[in-house]
């Protein structure tokens, strides 16, 4: 039996970085590839209790059918921690989301057509270019500099269907956009008429200063925002959401239930029972502590090792460090050298959804500890030297 697939199925393609992650997970070799948290953060003790709390108070309703909007106690603390970074929204327009990867494919499936364009950042995340392929959009790249995307590209975007962002930590440059940015982008974006779907797994992972306010603090009408729980608590939850003008809400409803009905409600209630009474604030900066560690940690390796001409920004939150290799650089062809010499990174042409930099690779750092940051790096200069 052959199956006649459908156009959007055409246009599914495997994760370049799941396929990487099979291969390194080889014993020995040091993966700075994956995007993954570091499993020491998960507050497993606080996860166990809230769940034994949450089976023995409200047992059937935890594993029940429950809203597709997702569990009211948890929307009304989203709703009132956004509005304390500056957001007004309240918890009528959040829609919890099984992961924030779900509120991105629900996003394309509710605002893409066939052949509409979508602007993306250059870099962008590819889980986004994952979840809006399959509606069938034309991306239009939006150049960026070290401080994001840049204004008056976006003219380039007049008439999409929306501009994707990542203000925070970017997932894969690690850059951070800065207040004036942030201002002047929205101005453009309101200009246009052009909405915004702003992403924001990373902005609680700061180290020196938190961010500047989210872009939907600029313009509400405009701009639909997503969160996760994935960096701050465990991704296996895969408990997220979306925060959208009112106008939107509905037609995101439906999708949502068309997806999956609900968020696991029993997930839900844990988690809120785990931060109901102010978890966060003091379990955010352990990680945050931990992970700026292992950034100085691959700062110091990244200055000590990497040949001359490689070049790199710190970044000052997140997961990743982005490293442009020397003019002519193929990182795709280095990978399997490095892996080799037991280590893995993420070719950066994975992350662009046009026009791709073959000479860019992305580098998380939260992963591995910092000896094996420090022989990670080595091992990537001594393939750089050996064949760059
Ligand atoms: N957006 C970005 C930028 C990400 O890096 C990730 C996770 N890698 C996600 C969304 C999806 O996160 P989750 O579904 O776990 O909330």
């Amino acid at each position: 039996m052959t199956f006649q697939l459908a156009r959007r199925a055409e246009r599914m393609n495997p994760s370049i970085i799941r396929e990487i992650l099979k291969v390194t997970e080889r014993p020995g070799v040091i993966s700075l590839a994956g995007g993954l948290p570091s499993p020491d953060t998960f507050p497993v003790e606080a996860m166990r209790e809230a769940a034994q709390r949450v089976l023995r108070d409200s047992p059937r309703e935890a594993l029940q059918y429950a809203a597709s909007e997702g569990y009211g106690p948890l929307r009304e603390w989203v709703a009132a921690s956004l509005n304390a970074h500056g957001l007004q929204v309240d918890a009528s327009q959040v829609l919890i989301t099984t992961g924030s990867q779900q509120g991105l494919d629900l996003a394309g499936k509710v605002l893409i057509d066939a052949g509409s364009r979508v602007a993306v950042e250059s870099p962008t995340y590819l889980g986004a270019l994952q979840a809006f392929a399959p509606y069938e959009p034309e991306f239009v790249s939006i150049a960026c500099d070290d401080d994001g995307p840049l204004p008056d590209a976006l003219d380039a975007a007049k008439g999409a269907r929306f501009f994707y962002a990542l203000p925070n930590f970017q997932n894969p440059s690690g850059r951070c956009m800065s207040e004036a940015r942030r201002a002047a982008l929205m101005a453009k974006a309101q200009a246009l008429d052009l909405p915004v779907i702003e992403d924001n797994p990373y902005g609680d992972l700061w180290f020196d200063a938190p961010p500047p306010a989210p872009l939907a603090s600029r313009w509400s009408e405009g701009t639909v925002y997503l969160g996760s729980f994935s960096k701050v608590l465990a991704p296996g939850l895969r408990l997220g959401y979306v925060v959208a003008p009112k106008a939107l809400c509905p037609k995101l409803l439906q999708a949502k239930q068309a997806a999956d009905l609900h968020t696991p409600s029993f997930n839900q209630r844990v988690v809120y029972e785990v931060i109901r009474d102010g978890f966060l604030r003091d379990h955010v900066p352990t990680i945050r502590a931990r992970y700026k560690q292992r950034r100085d940690a691959m700062r110091a390796a990244l200055e000590r090792h990497m040949p001359a001409g490689c070049r790199w920004a710190v970044p000052s939150g997140g997961m990743f460090f982005w490293i442009e290799l020397p003019a002519g650089s193929d990182a795709m062809a280095l990978l399997p050298k490095a892996v080799e010499r037991g280590m893995a990174f993420v070719p950066g042409a994975a992350f662009y959804a046009d026009h791709p930099r073959l000479d860019t690779l992305r580098l998380s750092f939260v992963t591995v500890p910092p000896e094996l940051i420090e022989q990670g790096i080595a091992a990537l200069a001594q393939t750089l030297k050996e064949h760059g």
